[in-house]
Order: structure tokens, then C-alpha cells, then sequence
């Protein structure tokens, strides 16, 4: 009998410990772990790389500066090059979702390079009976924006497909849409990811940072305080944990939210944490200039320290990118912190920082790492065995990784649709070199080879 491929020669990375063995794939599946060489059309010559499961970034917006049928292609591109096998869109339409779903699972369909998946932002209350319709789609996560309403409810929305067109909306995402949105979820077996950041509180701090003329990430950080998040940790929590829901709280990056977290866990709330690269290697303390603008805000040195501790001791389940496909003519719109646009690009970092800060510095180890950005996700968001996982039966999701690569990052490097990144310039050691989705190289070195239109959507099941 003869196989599709098999990969030689590298160390594999599984939930209990590296092995080195072959890995044998057939129509896009693993088939075995093998000390032997079995008959294949193609042999991958691991050249002592170390073989992680494919990356799962959780957190990715794309589709909101560029329509979908463009974003897909550039955004997926660089993930490819950066390890991503499987990207999750945040998706954020106004209106009705019956109405306005299906032209974005179209231009998907033909435009990616590697596997994608769906969270649907619930916005307005009429959209809070359309949950269900997005199950059957097999979107099964719903995102709850506790960030907007007030003076903060402007957000920039998905473009419609097919039109490069901004699209401005006015939110509020209040109480009763949030509890209406929990009790739903549990209803219907999903999970809920929140922005953890209170408007009102969010509101008043930027009017009062403007009036007194303040400027900088500093001024950014606490116009947003720490006390904002924990006020919306507690608020969805209680619902949460009175409606039996599963909560997965995105992009935590301060000492108080851990804490505030770590406390509605003890209170019985089943509670899973998403941190960011960012949040890990970047301070207002450190960081010049306005790019580094995010919400929630990057804190200080002793919170990043205080999340390397959070990520080492596992209280940490996933990394995500929070990726915002922007460019700097839109990012940086006039002299001040409050003018420019808050994300920025990140999908194409996500591994060379955690490989290179992370497993070379010896803050965490490749199992670690591998849970963080695969095993952990699959599992969360209801993909595992199928994702996360090197092992017989699951899809042969692979990336090979070479620990010892040392590049600067660079825009170009990248080569997604943003034309700058916050870690420009920095030295990192660990690279991914060759990126495999269903068995397929569709990455190497740097470039594409595989077509968009290759990669497919990941409908995902409800949880019993
Ligand atoms: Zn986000």
C-alpha cells in the first residue's frame, strides 16, 4: 500500500512529550506514527525541525478594512507563512444574519489558504434570536462586545463582500442583551467569548483624559482601567454562572483581570482565558508612539510579567492574535492617542515571538506551547480530535518549526495587507518554516504555494 506523504526526521510534538517518529498522512488525514519509512508518493525531509500541531488562532478580524473576498486571501496568506492552519473570524455583521450570512460563506469558500471557522458578534437584540440559525451553520461561538455602547459604541463593522466600502455602526451592547445572550447560549449549547472592558467606564475615562489634555499609550491605558474589565468579568460571570454557560474571556492582559477571573472560577463558573502575544511582550512603559493603540489597552511591564506567570502555571487556555488587518494611513488618523485606531496586525507574530520569547527564553515548553495554540482551542471551541492534535485520525494539520532560525521581522516579511507591524525590527530566534493543512504544504520558507480557495470552513458542532 502506498501513502500520500510522510514526514521524516523531525521531532513531534504530542500532549505527553516529543517523540521522534515519521508521520504518515493519506488524503489529508495522519495515519500513523511510525519508527518505519513506509511506501509514499512524497517524502518530507524533517531536517531535525520540531513538528507542532497546526496553529488555531481564535481571534482574527479580517474583512472589516478590506472585503472578505480580498482579506481572506492576504490575511490567510501570512497565516499560513506563520504556522496558522485554521483562523477564527470574528465575525461582525449589523443586521439580520439570515439575510446577510451566506455572501460572506461564498467569498470564504473561494479565498482562503487555510482552514477558517466562525464566531458570530451578537450586536442588537434581534440578532439574539438568530443564534440558532447560526448553529445550523455550524457557527456555535458568539462574541458579546461589553466595550461598546455610550460615546464608545462607533464601531467599524465587516464590509458587505464584494464592496470596498467602510461600514460605521452605532452600538450598545447593554445588560439585557448580554444576559439574553448567555441564557441563550446555554440553551443552545454554546460558547460565549467576551470583551471584558465596561463602556460606561470606558466613556467616562476618555472624557476626562481628553479634558485634562492627556496624550500617550500611558493616558490610553488608564482612560481604560484594569477596574473596567473586572466590573464586566463579574457582570457576565453572575449570568453565567446562574444560566449554566461556558465562558471564554478574550484578550486578558492585566493583573486585575487575572485576579477577577481567578475568583469567578472559585464562585463555580466555568470560565476559559485568552491571552494575546501582545499582552506579553509589550508596555506603555516600553512602547513609543500610538501603534501599539488596542483594547483592552497594553499595560505595564509588571503585567506582562504578571501574564508570563498566568500562561506558565496553565490558568491561561489559549493565545490569539486579536489580528486587525489595518494599515497605517487609516491606523494613525492625526497627532494624538485618541485619533488613531485601536489594532493592529499580529497573525504573522503570533509563533516567531512565542517560539522566540516564550520556549527559547525557557518561560514555556513546546507542550506548553502547543496546547496554547492548538490542543487547548480545538478542544474549547469544539474542533478536537479533528484539530490540535498530531495524532492517527486527525487532520494532518502540521507545522515544522525551526528553533534555531534567527530573522528580523519586517512588514514585507509578512506580506499580509497591513504595511507595518509593532514588533518591526525585532531579532527573533524560532521560526516556522513549513506550514501542512490536510497534508498539504502550503507554506514554505516564507512563501505560499497551495491556491486560495484551498483551505475550508470548519463547521463546528454544539456541546451536549
Ligand atoms: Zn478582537
Amino acid at each position: 500500500m502506498t501513502f500520500d506523504a510522510v514526514i521524516l526526521n523531525s521531532h513531534v510534538v504530542l500532549p505527553s512529550g516529543t517523540v521522534d517518529k515519521n508521520i504518515v498522512m493519506d488524503e489529508g488525514k495522519i495515519v500513523s506514527l511510525t519508527n518505519d519509512t513506509p511506501q509514499c508518493d512524497t517524502k518530507i525531509d524533517g531536517r531535525g525541525l520540531v513538528a507542532l500541531p497546526g496553529v488555531i488562532d481564535p481571534h482574527v478580524h479580517y474583512g472589516v478594512y478590506s472585503p472578505i473576498e480580498q482579506a481572506a486571501v492576504t490575511e490567510s496568506r501570512v497565516a499560513a507563512v506563520g504556522g496558522i492552519t485554521t483562523m477564527m473570524r470574528m465575525l461582525r455583521l449589523g443586521g439580520s444574519y439570515k439575510r446577510n450570512l451566506d455572501s460572506h460563506l461564498i467569498e470564504s469558500a473561494r479565498s482562503h489558504y487555510v482552514d477558517y471557522s466562525i464566531h458570530a458578534s451578537i450586536l442588537e437584540e434581534s440578532q439574539v434570536d438568530e443564534m440558532e440559525f447560526c448553529t445550523k451553520k455550524g457557527i456555535t461561538s458568539f462574541k458579546l462586545y461589553m466595550n461598546l455602547g455610550d460615546e464608545v459604541g462607533h464601531v467599524y463593522m465587516d464590509m458587505k463582500p464584494g464592496k470596498n466600502l467602510l461600514v460605521e455602526q452605532k452600538v450598545e451592547v447593554n445588560e439585557k442583551i448580554v444576559e439574553r445572550v448567555i441564557y441563550n447560549a446555554s440553551r443552545l449549547g454554546c460558547t460565549v467569548l467576551v470583551h471584558a472592558e465596561d463602556y460606561q467606564m470606558c466613556s467616562c475615562g476618555i472624557r476626562e483624559a481628553k479634558h485634562n489634555n492627556k496624550n500617550g499609550l500611558g493616558a490610553w491605558s488608564e482612560s481604560r482601567p484594569a477596574e473596567s474589565e473586572v466590573k464586566s468579568i463579574t457582570t457576565a460571570s453572575d449570568m453565567a454562572r446562574k444560566a449554566g454557560c461556558r465562558l471564554y474571556f478574550v484578550h486578558i492582559g492585566s493583573q486585575a483581570a487575572m485576579d477577577a477571573i481567578s475568583r469567578e472560577k472559585k464562585n463555580g463558573t466555568t470560565i476559559f482565558v485568552e491571552t494575546c502575544p501582545h499582552y506579553l511582550t509589550l508596555s506603555y512603559e516600553s512602547q513609543k508612539g500610538y501603534l501599539a493603540k488596542v483594547m483592552p489597552p497594553i499595560r505595564s511591564v509588571n503585567d506582562t510579567a504578571r501574564i508570563w506567570q498566568e500562561v506558565q502555571s496553565n490558568n491561561v487556555d489559549t493565545i490569539g492574535t486579536d489580528h486587525v488587518a489595518n494599515r497605517l494611513g487609516l491606523k494613525l488618523g492625526g497627532d494624538t492617542v485618541w485619533d488613531a485606531l485601536a489594532g493592529f496586525p499580529g497573525i504573522g507574530t503570533m509563533m516567531p515571538i512565542l517560539l522566540s520569547e516564550g520556549v527559547n527564553k525557557g518561560r514555556i515548553t513546546l507542550q506548553q506551547l502547543s496546547n496554547l495554540t492548538s490542543l487547548n482551542t480545538a478542544k474549547i471551541f469544539g474542533m478536537y480530535p479533528k484539530k490540535g492534535i498530531i495524532q492517527k485520525g486527525s487532520d494532518a494539520d502540521i507545522v515544522l518549526v525551526d528553533m534555531k532560525a534567527e530573522k528580523k521581522v519586517s512588514p514585507e516579511l509578512l506580506s499580509g495587507y497591513s504595511d507595518y507591524t509593532v514588533y518591526d525590527g525585532w531579532n527573533l530566534k524560532g521560526w516556522p518554516v513549513k506550514t501542512l493543512v490536510r497534508g498539504t504544504v502550503v507554506a514554505e520558507d516564507f512563501k505560499v504555494i497551495e491556491k486560495p480557495g484551498y483551505g475550508k470552513f470548519i463547521q463546528r458542532p454544539v456541546s451536549a
